[in-house]
C-alpha cells in the first residue's frame, strides 16, 4: 500500500517569520491525518527554523532544489549534506521552472537525484509537458523520456523510496487542471516506465503525485484514481487553512 503524499512547494515565497506564522497556525488547526504525508517545500532560508518549529511534528521538509556536487567553489549553491544538516528529508528536482528559466537539462537532473539519494535525500522528481508539447500528441513520450533520463543508474530499491511529480506545464499556476482521467493517465504510464526500468515490484512502490492548479476542491477527485498517490501543491499550499484542506482531502 503507498501512502499518500502532499508536499506543498512554496516556491519563492514566504519569509523565515511568516514560514514560523504558517506552522504556528497549521498547528493550531491540528489536521494533520496519520494517513497522509505531509511535506513543506520551503525557500533555503526558511528551512532551519521550519526544522525547528517542526520538531515534534509529523511534517517533513523539503528543499525545491540542490547542487549535483558534494562541496567546492559553486558560489550561491546549496549542497546535498547541507540539506540533510538542517533537517530536510526530501528535494524537488527538476521542476519546470527550474528547466525553464535555470537551465536544468535531464542530464543536471539526474546527477541531482544521485547526490540526493547518496546522502540520503528523497528526490521528488518532476517530469511534464508542455503546451504545445501537449497539442502535438506528444506528452506520454516526453514523460517518458524524462522518467528514463531522470532514473539513468538509480539503483531500483533507491526508485522505490523517491517520488515522482507529474506537472504539466500548462496547468502549472494556470487554474486549468488537466481531467483527472488525463492525469492518471499519465501517472500510470510512469508507474509502467519505472516497472519497465526497474521491475514490478519496484513500479508498485514507487509514489507518483500530480501537480498544476491542485487545490482542496479538485484533491479528492485526483486522489481518486488509482495512479495518483499524492499532489505537489503550489498556491493552494501557501495558506495553512487551504494546507489543511488539501491534507484533508489526501
Ligand atoms: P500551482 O499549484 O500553483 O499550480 O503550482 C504547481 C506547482 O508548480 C507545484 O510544484
Amino acid at each position: 500500500m503507498r501512502k499518500p503524499i502532499l508536499a506543498g512547494n512554496w516556491k519563492m515565497f514566504k519569509t523565515v517569520t511568516q514560514a514560523q506564522s504558517f506552522v504556528e497556525h497549521l498547528q493550531e488547526l491540528n489536521e494533520v491525518p496519520a494517513e497522509v504525508e505531509a511535506v513543506i517545500c520551503a525557500p533555503f532560508t526558511s528551512l532551519l527554523a521550519l526544522h525547528l518549529a517542526l520538531k515534534d511534528s509529523p511534517i517533513r521538509l523539503a528543499a525545491q532544489n540542490v547542487h549535483q556536487a558534494e562541496e567546492g567553489a559553486f558560489t550561491g549553491e546549496v549542497s546535498a549534506l547541507m540539506l540533510k544538516d538542517v533537517g530536510c528529508s526530501y528535494v524537488i528536482i527538476g521542476h519546470s521552472e527550474r528547466r525553464q528559466y535555470f537551465g536544468e537539462t535531464d542530464e543536471s537532473v539526474n546527477q541531482k537525484v544521485q547526490a540526493a539519494l547518496a546522502h540520503g535525500l528523497l528526490p521528488i522528481i518532476c517530469v511534464g509537458e508542455d503546451l504545445d508539447q501537449r497539442n502535438q500528441g506528444i506528452t506520454k513520450q516526453l514523460v517518458e523520456s524524462q522518467v528514463r533520463a531522470a532514473l539513468a543508474g538509480v539503483k531500483p530499491d533507491d526508485v522505490s523510496r523517491l517520488v515522482i511529480a507529474y506537472e504539466p506545464i500548462w496547468a502549472i499556476g494556470t487554474g486549468q487542471t488537466a481531467t483527472a482521467q488525463d492525469a492518471n493517465e499519465v501517472c500510470a504510464h510512469i508507474r509502467q516506465v519505472v516497472g519497465d526500468l526497474c521491475g514490478a515490484e519496484q513500479a508498485k512502490r514507487v509514489r507518483i503525485q500530480y501537480g498544476g492548479s491542485v487545490k482542496p476542491e479538485n484533491i479528492e477527485e485526483l486522489m481518486a484514481q488509482p495512479d495518483i498517490d499524492g499532489a505537489l501543491v503550489g498556491g493552494a499550499s501557501l495558506n495553512p487553512g487551504s494546507f489543511a484542506s488539501l491534507l484533508r482531502g489526501a
